[in-house]
């Protein structure tokens, strides 16, 4: 309550109110902003229940939801920071882009495995968390949909009752990404990957978006009406075969492809896993879970979640550690001589269809499966 604003009124008899129901209050906007909802006494308040309660649960589980997003958002951040698959050397705006100018990669011979495909975010190329978040998210959208899954699909169910996975085109972005190879631009205009989610006892949609800040769309969680009037040009119709986890099972499928950006995907794979026993780590250890955290006043759920996020990315963190040292052994094998076969594939390794001949498959099966691969995509588009 303000000075500015008439004092409210309370909900049950109209009295000049003194508090607001603090379960649903401030919570975000759907179509139109929600209004708080007030009280004279916890009597009226309690008096009101029956009348309140369904609006109370609804903007309850919207305030959730809006948390929720926000989480997942930071764990992607995170978790991008240290599985990072690019080399930029320079950032600069101008003519209202954003140049991203790619430095040196290693050539394919000196790499020794998967591995070789994470370059460390260099920090220093950006020093505003938005831009170094457009950054993170830049052609990351099937990474976040596919990598996130699995937390995704652990934290939202409680919140929201219809998933389903979209492929849309984008206009009036707000940020313009551009990567500058040897001073050439390459722009981009991929589809983009996002979940649109109902949440539940309600009519409400939202569009989760946890890859959007290349465009400069920061916020994770956007009412689906307003998402898809301002932001997408065109849906790719997907033939109501957009199942949750469809993206997932695609980048896996993507991921027995002899090709960098298959082993790519296997990294992400292997790596993304330890989101989820970060999350658990944390759980088991605060005797808590990630939904009693959502439904935490705001001062204790910002103290709190910062925990989380540490101990997700000390998992993250840990397990891009133990593979970098896998590729080191596998590397000091290569330079000795002393590679087969079978330590590439114990690294979960393919660099290219010669290597994966070598373990295992021959010339027909690659060309099976991309074939497979190929037919499998265009059934996703
Ligand atoms: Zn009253
Ligand atoms: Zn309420």
């Amino acid at each position: 309550m303000d000075g500015t604003n008439p004092a409210p009124a309370c909900a049950h008899c109209s009295n000049l109110a003194v508090h607001a129901c603090s379960v649903c209050n401030n919570a975000p906007a759907y179509e139109i902003p929600s209004k708080n909802t007030y009280y004279c006494s916890t009597q009226c308040q309690k008096d009101d229940w029956l009348t309140h309660k369904a609006v109370c649960k609804t903007l309850k589980t919207r305030k959730m939801l809006f948390r929720a997003g926000e989480l997942l958002q930071e764990i992607f951040y995170v978790y991008r920071e240290q599985v990072f698959d690019k080399v930029f050397v320079k950032v600069e705006k101008r003519d209202g882009k954003m140049l991203l100018h790619q430095g040196e990669y290693p050539p394919l011979s000196k790499m020794s495995n998967a591995l070789d495909l994470l370059f460390p975010f260099d920090p220093s190329v950006v020093s505003d968390p938005l831009d170094k978040a457009s950054i993170l998210t830049y052609m990351a959208c099937g990474d976040a949909v596919a990598w996130m899954h699995d937390l995704v699909k652990y934290v939202l169910p409680d919140l929201c009752s219809k998933f389903k996975e979209m492929r849309v085109m984008i206009q009036n972005r707000e940020r313009h990404l551009v990567m500058v190879t040897e001073g050439e631009e390459h722009s981009s205009d991929q589809p983009h990957c996002i979940l649109k989610v109902k949440l539940k006892n309600s009519d409400e949609w939202y569009i989760v978006d946890l890859a959007g800040a290349q465009y400069g769309f920061f916020e994770p969680i956007v009412p689906a009406v307003m998402y898809e009037k301002s932001y997408v040009r065109s849906h790719i119709d997907s033939h109501g075969a957009e199942y949750f986890g469809q993206g997932k099972e695609v980048l896996i499928q993507f991921s027995q492809m002899p090709v960098l950006a298959g082993n790519s995907c296997k990294l992400n794979h292997v790596i993304s896993e330890y989101l989820m026993k970060g999350v658990e780590d944390w759980e088991a250890e605060h005797a808590s879970t990630i939904q009693g955290l959502l439904g935490l006043k705001e001062k204790e759920f910002q103290e709190r979640r910062a925990g989380l996020i540490a101990n997700v990315e000390k998992w993250v963190s840990s397990c891009v550690k133990v593979v970098k040292q896998q590729g080191e052994v596998i590397r000091a094998k290569m330079a000795a001589g002393a590679i087969d076969d079978k330590d590439l594939v114990a690294g979960g390794i393919a660099i290219g269809m010669d290597d994966l001949k070598g373990g295992g498959l021959n010339a027909e099966d690659v060309e099976a499966f991309v074939k497979a691969f190929e037919t499998r995509m265009s059934d996703f588009q």
